[in-house]
């Protein structure tokens, strides 16, 4: 699975996994979690707590009693109201996988593809016998390393071997020592071009080596403890493991400290650094850029490269120069064995999530089996596993009806830019023709991909990631040279998340998330503009938010904007940055709202222009907003209290803590609060006065 690098995702839910996505957490079947299955989730007025005061922290007003009654289950880092969808969308391929588990010569060739990776997956028993069998001939390989002029060769075979390994810093699983795919051309959106991006780490970025507080401290030493256990396991003495460790620490440290930040890489013009082949080599000529580019079968047609960070690569350089070959042999051991164990024994397996899921999330204990395998089958073979969910769960009529309500949301954004103050006709003109020119994508692609390619049996798990991962690798990489395909998706269907995609000037919502509480066929429009209105302005206004807005309507890097009505943006875009750079008491750290200021940006736009287009709709329909309906509550009410409820949701310390220093979305609550506090229409809703927390008295607004 791959996005544009630019592409933005909502992030709604499973942070464990939009986190660390290659980091599958694992292992035996709770009974109590079986027992009781959480459920679907509707919107109920029932659970406010109307002995709050909404214009003190509406978060907790609409959220206290339910996330009191809902405490975070011990397999889960977060847990809130859309986790029952995740658990029912899961459970909707859990059920396709099984039947289709059952061997038999009916089966379809992706029937057993799907049935034998659940089988593989599932057989715990196997898995444990089998031990470290699955990794040895690739240790072997290492091990028979003559000079570090095989560098390279040992890099490609990790990129097509391991989910993740190849995939550049943004995946956040970091590539194993560089990045390397296709990627639309900045300058020029038709072309597909080679990306080589920064890498190398086993934490999630930089700050979690450079930063010298306590907490980071702790991290890191426990970092260094996992490494050891992991090398180990991998059959290292304790003596070697303990020198290899230091090794990894020093290269990985010396890579973060090179490495450019997040804050930079959100301008998109500190990334477009186009190079020749030629001076690819030439920047790292310690590494075998050809012998790399013919084991990994990059098509030689690239008309030039993006280099994201080429101070990285000259650090890169520098280290393969100064380290000895057992160093490096260490270094790629490592990255080997921790992208290998989720996929092997037992050891292995509880190994990577005390650290990866316990550590760094704050998870209590590992998933069911049967969740991890189906969200690894997912990542692996979801865009055709993806037909089985639609089936069940995305009738025409959802269809029909989130088109319709998207289609409104665009209009009100059309309508907000004519009527905004701050920015001249020409740039309005400009940004409408963005706006017209962006393609709605619903549901599910036209087109189920065709996995027939890929090797599936029931023999080896660890295999099928291989052969899977090597699948996507090269899928990624035929499309260097040729022109781009708009008609492609970044996340499958049962996915519970959207993006926009400023490269290719589209939005994408697949029926996972068009689903309660977001979507509710059985609900009035106030609660559904409430919660998926607001997610469809929130990734339409991406288009125009501070990275966005540098892309055109073609999604070419170009600056469409007056330099004056450039000024106003920022202006606005640093109210928001500013009221959200602050300290999170409960995560420990400060947020930084130049970070999360797109996505911030985002949920503001979004939510007013779903009132917008709301009230527009309610108008048409000579109905009221502010009138008293059967339960008391009014659809302007009903409309904020539905967008609260469907993010009430509930983080361990740990995972917060992760999320702020990491991620560009902001916790839940300040993405309720820090909202609804811009916006007169609230007020109005729960007559708040000014003075109150829920009334900022400076509101920023930039749609
Ligand atoms: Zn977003």
């Amino acid at each position: 699975m791959q996005i544009s690098r630019f592409a933005i995702l909502a992030v709604i839910l499973c942070p464990a996994l939009t986190i660390l996505p290659g980091h599958a957490q694992s292992q035996t079947a709770p009974v109590k979690a079986e027992a009781q299955p959480p459920k679907l989730e509707h919107f109920d007025p029932n659970v406010i707590d109307k002995t709050l005061d909404p214009c003190q922290d509406f978060y907790q007003y609409t959220c206290s009693k339910w996330n009191a009654a809902h405490p975070i289950p011990p397999d889960q880092v977060a847990w809130g109201t859309a986790s029952g969808l995740q658990y029912w969308n899961e459970g909707i391929l859990r059920q396709a996988m099984e039947s289709a588990s059952v061997q038999s010569s009916k089966r379809s060739d992706f029937e057993q593809k799907i049935g034998d990776y659940w089988a593989a997956c599932m057989d715990e028993p196997g898995l444990d016998a089998a031990g470290s069998r699955d990794l040895k001939p690739d240790l072997d390989r290492i091990a028979g390393m003559k000079s570090k002029s095989e560098l390279a060769a040992q890099v490609a075979h990790i990129h097509m071997s391991l989910p993740g390994a190849w995939q550049g810093n943004d995946n956040q699983t970091p590539a194993a020592l560089l990045g390397y795919s296709s990627t639309q051309d900045l300058d020029d959106a038709s072309k597909v071009v080679g990306g080589i991006d920064q890498g190398g780490l086993g934490l999630p970025n930089r700050d979690f080596y450079i930063k010298d507080d306590a907490k980071s401290k702790e991290i890191l030493t426990k970092y260094q403890q996992h490494i050891g256990k992991m090398l180990q396991l991998a059959g290292e003495n304790a003596q070697q493991a303990a020198a290899d460790t230091k090794t990894v620490i020093a290269i990985e440290t010396a890579m973060a400290q090179a490495q450019m930040d997040n804050i930079a890489r959100r301008d998109p013009k500190n990334l477009n650094n186009k190079m020749s082949f030629e001076q690819v080599q030439a920047l790292t000529p310690s590494f075998d850029w050809k012998r790399y580019a013919s084991d990994i079968a990059s098509p030689p047609s690239s008309p030039h490269y993006i280099v994201t960070s080429p101070q990285f690569f000259k650090e890169v350089e520098q280290l393969i120069q100064q380290r000895s070959l057992d160093d490096w042999k260490a270094y790629l051991r490592w990255h080997l064995v921790h992208g290998s164990a989720p996929y092997l024994s037992k050891a292995f397996v509880d190994e990577h999530w005390d650290f990866y899921s316990h550590t760094l999330l704050g998870s209590k204990e590992q998933l069911p089996r049967w969740r991890r395998c189906v969200r690894v089958a997912d990542r692996d073979l979801g865009m055709a596993l993806g037909q089985a969910y639609v089936a069940v769960a995305f009738p025409p009529a959802s269809k029909e009806r989130t088109v319709n309500l998207l289609h409104n949301v665009e209009n009100a954004l059309d309508q907000d830019i004519s009527s905004l103050d701050w920015m001249q006709a020409a740039t309005k003109e400009q940004a409408k023709v963005k706006l017209h020119a962006i393609e709605d994508k619903i549901g599910y692609p036209n087109q189920w991909r065709d996995y027939s390619s890929v090797k599936i049996t029931r023999g080896s798990y660890l295999n099928n990631v291989h052969g899977a991962t090597a699948f996507e690798f090269h899928r990624q990489l035929d499309k260097i040279g040729k022109p781009v395909d708009r008609s492609e998706w970044g996340i499958t269907p049962p996915t519970i998340d959207a993006y926009y995609d400023p490269q290719l000037n589209t939005i994408n919502f697949p029926a996972g998330i068009l689903q309660p509480p977001f979507f509710d066929s059985g609900m009035e429009d106030a609660v559904n503009y409430g919660a998926i209105g607001m997610i469809i302005g929130h990734e339409i206004t991406h288009g125009f938010d501070d990275e966005g807005r540098k892309f055109d309507a073609h999604g070419n890097l170009r600056d469409w904007w007056t330099p004056e009505d450039a000024k106003a943006y920022e202006a606005r875009g640093e109210c928001i940055a500013q009221e959200y750079t602050q300290d999170i008491p409960e995560a420990g750290v400060k947020q930084n709202g130049h970070l999360t200021q797109g996505e911030d940006t985002a949920d503001n736009g979004g939510l007013r222009l779903s009132f917008m287009a709301l009230t527009s709709k309610l108008q048409a329909e000579g109905k009221s907003l502010d009138e008293k309906e059967a339960d008391g509550w009014t659809p302007r009410q009903r409309f904020f209290l539905s967008y609260g409820f469907s993010w009430c949701e509930q983080f361990r310390p740990e995972l917060m803590r992760t999320q702020v220093l990491t991620n560009p979305h902001s916790l839940p609550k300040y993405r309720v609060n820090n909202v609804v506090s811009n916006m007169p229409e609230f007020q109005q809703a729960f007559s708040c006065k000014a003075g109150t927390p829920m009334v900022r008295a400076q509101q920023c607004r930039v749609w």
